[in-house]
């Protein structure tokens, strides 16, 4: 409802500013041409978000890159999305760079990321997206379940990373969410894929899944794995990777380490320049998939759900070192 051209409707947001977290009430925003509004239904709490709160990322605005809602708003002509259940894909790219047309979205030259640089997030009651961000839900699976897409999507892209078919060691490192999703996608092309962690119950959700683990303080530092996937962003474990791989061997970064000022890298880089070993940072993928493999059972997400949280809870967490660190923390508004 609009009078006099300004909405009637208000909306709550998280905004983060300066270091200042706050739910805020403003007024619904604009909808432009090709873009649809979405309510929010469900949103998870990401590493990027803890960042964002603890200030390691710089943002101004609303966070939140994981989101499922429903459209109410749309130009006339796509109304067949009026209503429709989606996730939001977080990546916003142009489509035409260089980039974009070799089918590195993840990788665009004017790319904005929705929560996290460019595009309020999913931390409101309301977001506004182009509608090329929205993907549809099947009726059959839920907003708990859905709102692992974008978190899943990651895991399928940091598969792509590095050929993981055939490789005879292979390690995840941490126990969190985003590790344990990772470790059911790469199974998935490689058995012999191991999780080291710390925590007894997420260890045992692996022991269900077949999936091999360990407690990471009793792996040996034998330099011998061939692919290292890190998923904590935390000192040590970031350090004990060059513990892990072999020479020549890989490591991929999901989790930007927590380094402040001016302590330097966690990684001895020294080491992996003799090592000769490779580093790849591994940021968000292809969401439509990872719908795909939550709504044919192929990936368990709903073991991985933690605490519930309302919006107005969410200033009060955002920036608490244990976030994202167990089970996913899901938002509803
Ligand atoms: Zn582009």
């Amino acid at each position: 409802m609009r009078k006099g051209g300004r909405s009637a409707v208000t909306i709550r947001c998280v905004h983060v500013e300066g270091g200042e977290i706050q739910l805020q009430s403003r007024a619904e925003p604009i909808r432009e041409a090709g873009q649809a509004i979405v309510e929010i239904t469900r949103a998870g709490l990401s590493h990027l978000d803890a960042a964002i709160g603890q200030g390691r990322v710089d943002f101004t605005g609303v966070p939140g890159q994981e989101m499922v809602g429903r459209v109410t708003q749309v130009d006339s002509e796509q109304e067949e999305w009026k209503s429709a259940r989606v996730v939001i894909d977080p990546l916003i790219n142009c489509s035409q760079c260089r980039w974009c047309g070799a089918g590195l979205r993840s990788q665009c030259s004017d790319l904005r990321i929705i929560g996290r640089s460019g595009a309020d997030g999913g931390l409101a009651t309301h977001v506004v997206v182009p509608l090329t961000s929205l993907v549809r839900i099947p009726d059959h699976v839920d907003d708990d379940a859905a709102v692992f897409a974008v978190p899943v999507s990651r895991a399928i892209q940091a598969a792509r990373q590095a050929t993981i078919q055939g490789q005879t060691y292979v390690t995840i490192v941490g126990d969190n969410a985003l590790a344990l999703l990772t470790a059911q996608v790469l199974v998935r092309l490689n058995a012999s894929v191991r999780v080291l962690g710390g925590h007894e119950t997420l260890l045992d959700r692996c022991e269900r899944w077949g999936i091999r683990h360990r407690r990471r303080e009793e792996a040996g530092h034998r330099a011998d794995q061939d692919i290292v996937v890190e998923c904590t962003g935390e000192r040590p474990a970031v350090a004990a990777t060059l513990g892990f791989v072999r020479p020549r061997g890989t490591i991929i970064q999901m989790i930007a380490p927590r380094v402040v000022g001016d302590r330097g890298t966690t990684l001895d880089l020294q080491k992996l320049v003799d090592g000769e070993i490779r580093l790849i940072g591994s940021s968000f993928g292809p969401v439509r998939e990872a719908v795909d493999l939550i709504a044919t059972d192929q990936i368990d997400v709903v073991s991985l759900v933690g605490v519930r949280k309302r919006l107005e809870d969410v200033p009060g967490i955002l920036s608490d070192p244990q976030l994202a660190t167990g089970r996913k923390v899901l938002v509803t508004p």
